[in-house]
C-alpha cells in the first residue's frame, strides 16, 4: 500500500523519465552523434540540477539528505584545538601543530 506522497513521487519520476526520453529522441533526430550528446548532456545535467534545487527547497531547513549536515550553516561552526584551545579551521593547529580539534559554536 503506497501513500499519496510516494505515489506522487513515483508519478513524477516516470514523468521526468518521459521528458528525458522525449528530449533525447528530438535531439537525436535533429543533431548527429556525437554532437547530439554534447547538446543532450548539459540539458540533462541542467534539469537534474534544477530538480535537486527544487527538491532542496521543498525539504527546506532539514537539508541533510545529501550528506553534508552542516552545508547550509557553514561558517557558524568553529573548530578549537584540543591541545591549546586556539580557534582555527586548518588541518593542524597554527599555534601548536596538533591535529586534534573539536567543533564548537
Ligand atoms: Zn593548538
Amino acid at each position: 500500500m503506497m501513500d499519496a506522497g510516494a505515489r506522487r513521487f513515483l508519478y513524477q519520476q516516470i514523468l521526468w523519465l518521459g521528458i528525458y526520453f522525449a528530449i533525447s529522441i528530438v535531439v537525436t533526430i535533429f543533431i548527429d552523434f556525437p554532437y547530439s550528446l554534447m547538446v543532450l548532456l548539459p540539458i540533462i545535467f541542467g534539469m537534474a540540477y534544477y530538480r535537486r534545487y527544487r527538491f532542496m527547497k521543498q525539504i527546506g531547513q532539514q537539508g541533510s539528505l545529501f550528506g553534508n549536515p552542516f552545508g547550509e550553516k557553514e561558517g557558524s561552526i568553529n573548530y578549537y584545538c584540543i591541545n591549546c584551545g586556539a580557534k582555527h579551521n586548518k588541518i593542524s593547529c597554527p599555534k601548536c601543530g596538533s591535529k586534534m580539534k573539536k567543533a564548537g559554536f
